[in-house]
């Protein structure tokens, strides 16, 4: 069994040390370093990776710098609609919402599906009303609104950046911020969480890959724990984050090996721009992507954590 850690990311995109001043580089990496070392100790004092990625994915919901919970990108109607899910590498359970805009933490909306309901994945208002009735406050979908997401989208209409039209290449800009984490615990038990806004501008309704189990997010003992980042069709298409645990499972890859089959290779030949986070039963770490850029982190339990941005 390997020694306890975790993983985190922001989003990949189209980010580049020309996007970023050294100020808003050194918010993004202060943020990162301190959630990944809340989870680090977490997994250090013996904690479950399932509540290490649910907190750890909360944290970051909570930061305005990344597209999940507050901070969320806006829909073509200037709305906003949140996608989650959790899963347990050691039972396969997995717990989803999409489609929620009166969820503060919409992953502990999904970690509440999984473990008081019969279901894995529920949508919009049945899944906020089954949130309330599990004791969640409402809160005003005005709550995830930040000035700079609102540019995002002004921006993207101007530049007629309109996603899910097939005439129109995804915008690698629409599409940065969402929020991921796997882990290792003590007790080899691997856990992956992932939380999203979604595409700026998507058109209501719109579902990414994010809160589908095997394709934003997957986790399953025998193999892997993955969070995926990036244009979420091509993600959902692919199945991306089952694949690395399937190209390990019945392939014989090494993690290392299927995330360069995934991202590098599967993704790119259907236009899929984006990453992931995984982790394997060995403790092994990798952190993919074929974009400009992906926010990350990660770090053994006791270990300093390692942070990066850019590709170099
Ligand atoms: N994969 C997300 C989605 O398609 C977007 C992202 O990762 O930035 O909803």
């Amino acid at each position: 069994m390997g020694k306890a850690v975790i993983a985190i990311h922001g989003g990949a995109g189209a980010i580049t040390r020309a996007l970023l001043n050294p100020e808003q580089e050194k918010r993004y990496i202060d943020a990162l370093s301190s959630i990944v070392e809340k989870g680090q100790q977490m997994l250090e004092s013996g904690e479950s990776a399932l509540d290490v990625v649910t907190e750890a994915v909360r944290l970051l919901e909570e930061c305005p710098l990344f597209n999940a919970g507050i901070g969320a990108v806006f829909t073509r109607d200037e709305t906003h609609e949140l996608d989650a899910c959790v899963m347990d590498g050691n039972t396969l359970k997995a717990g989803a919402v999409a489609g929620v805009s009166r969820l503060r933490n919409p992953i502990l909306a999904a970690r509440l599906v999984m473990e008081q309901s019969p279901h894995v994945l529920l949508v919009g208002k049945g899944a906020e009303q089954f949130a309330f009735a599990q004791g969640v406050e409402p809160v005003s979908p005005d709550t995830f609104s930040t000035p700079e997401r609102l540019q995002q989208l002004l921006d993207a209409r101007a530049g007629g950046v309109t996603q899910l039209d097939h005439a129109a290449p995804l915008d690698e800009r629409a599409k940065m911020g969402t929020v991921g984490a796997v882990a290792l615990d003590k007790e080899g038990n691997l856990a992956a969480a992932t939380s999203t806004g979604g595409m700026t501008n998507k058109l209501p309704g719109r579902v990414g890959d994010s809160p589908l189990p095997g394709a934003g997010c997957y986790a399953n003992n025998a193999s892997a724990a993955v969070s995926c980042t990036g244009t979420g069709e091509v993600f959902i298409r692919t199945l991306a984050a089952y694949d690395i645990a399937a190209l390990m499972d019945y392939g014989n890859l090494s993690l290392a090996e299927a995330c360069e089959r995934v991202v590098m290779e599967k993704l790119p030949a259907l236009g899929g721009s984006g990453g992931l986070i995984a982790v394997d039963r060995e403790g092994n770490v990798a952190l993919p992507f074929n974009s400009e850029g992906m926010y990350r982190a990660w770090g053994y339990a006791g270990d300093a954590p390692t942070t990066g941005i850019y590709r170099e």
